[in-house]
């Protein structure tokens, strides 16, 4: 899925109307009073989230944006339109930073709606100045220029279900096989260098890279990783049957996210037996079943799965919708 996770972009928002100065004429006078309407106001820019992680492509090829002015104001007391405003879509999980200002904008719920910068009031006609002792002022104000900034728009991921195991322990590959991402495939280690990701019923799923002993401590490929599972809402822990001890498998991983962090430790997380098709059914249960107590994680909630099996699959993906809905 091509993907883009930061965006500088210089916007403005639309400048105000300039108000006017006109006369209402009346049969037999020259000069009836002031009508000269006010300006219209200018667009804002406005952001809202969305749950789409690919959009921020869409702004990725124009520098710069800007929203519309406000019309001028008319005759006959007539108000300028405002400006329209300027409207970007972001992903769940964009943080927006006024880069003069410094103020920040965080996108975190679906829907959610910020005016980053304001558009300019429009200026006033004659008739505002219109009063018991003058009703024919001449004057009139000029429209007030949009607020203007530079912007970085970067996304920080907010992932629903992020599949954590060691290399090569089928991630990529499930993920492929449950999204139609199109991840790397290899059976050699570190496959991945940077998350991939896909949609499964509008949940974002990453295969986290390959976590290896020491990462936690910035060695080998550790923390720019962890970095993209630490706003992960569930962890599906990937463990392949080709490993003949799963419980070594498992507690590496687990140790190393402990390491690097409580919270991450504390997520919910299925565990996922991947390449069951490598074992028969009576080995793949015993191993399944030791794993269990071992770990005092009941067995009936392990998950198990081959890409080369659509029910399997089928299965895991109900499974993993069903618990994130449950959020
Ligand atoms: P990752 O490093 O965890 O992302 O693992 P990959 O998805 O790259 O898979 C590693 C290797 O295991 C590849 O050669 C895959 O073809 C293979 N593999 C993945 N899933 C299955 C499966 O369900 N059954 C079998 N037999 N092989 C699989
Ligand atoms: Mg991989």
């Amino acid at each position: 899925m091509p993907f883009i996770d930061e965006l500088h972009l210089h916007l403005a928002a639309g400048r105000g109307g300039d108000g006017v100065v006109r006369w209402l004429h009346l049969k037999g006078k020259d000069l009836s009073g002031a009508a000269g309407g006010n300006g219209g106001r200018g667009g804002d820019v406005v952001v809202t989230a969305i749950r789409d992680i690919t959009v921020l492509l869409r702004y990725n090829d124009q520098k710069s944006y800007e929203a519309e002015d406000g019309a001028p104001g008319g005759s006959q007391s007539k108000e300028g339109r405002d400006g329209k405003e300027l409207l970007f879509e972001f992903p769940v999980g964009t943080v927006i930073t006024n880069v003069q200002t410094g103020q920040r904008f965080e996108l975190l719920t679906e829907g959610q709606r910020e005016i980053i910068l304001q558009g300019g009031n429009g200026g006033y006609g004659n008739e505002h100045f219109k009063g018991s002792r003058n009703v024919t002022p001449r004057q009139s104000t000029k429209g007030k220029p949009g607020e203007e900034a530079d912007f970085e728009i970067e996304l920080q991921l907010v992932v629903d279900a992020g599949l954590i195991g060691l290399p090569n322990a089928g991630k990529s590959s499930v993920l492929n096989a449950l999204t139609g991402a199109h991840a790397k495939v290899g059976d050699y280690a570190f496959t991945t260098l940077n998350p991939n990701l896909g949609a499964l019923y509008g949940f974002v799923l990453a295969d986290i890279p390959g976590l290896i002993e020491g990462a936690a401590e910035g060695r080998g490929l550790g923390h720019t990783f962890l970095r993209h599972i630490k706003r992960t809402k569930t962890l599906i822990h990937c463990i392949s049957c080709e490993h003949e001890n799963p419980i070594e498998a498992f507690t590496t991983i687990r140790t190393e996210l402990s390491k690097y962090s409580n919270d991450l430790a504390e997520k919910p997380e299925l565990i996922l037996f991947t390449k069951r098709d490598l074992l028969d059914e009576k080995t793949l249960a015993l191993r399944v079943k030791d794993f269990a107590k071992a770990t005092k994680i009941p067995a009936k909630s392990i998950v198990t799965v081959s890409v080369y099996d659509d029910a399997s699959l089928k299965e895991l993906g109900d499974t993993i919708v069903k618990a994130l809905r449950k959020k």
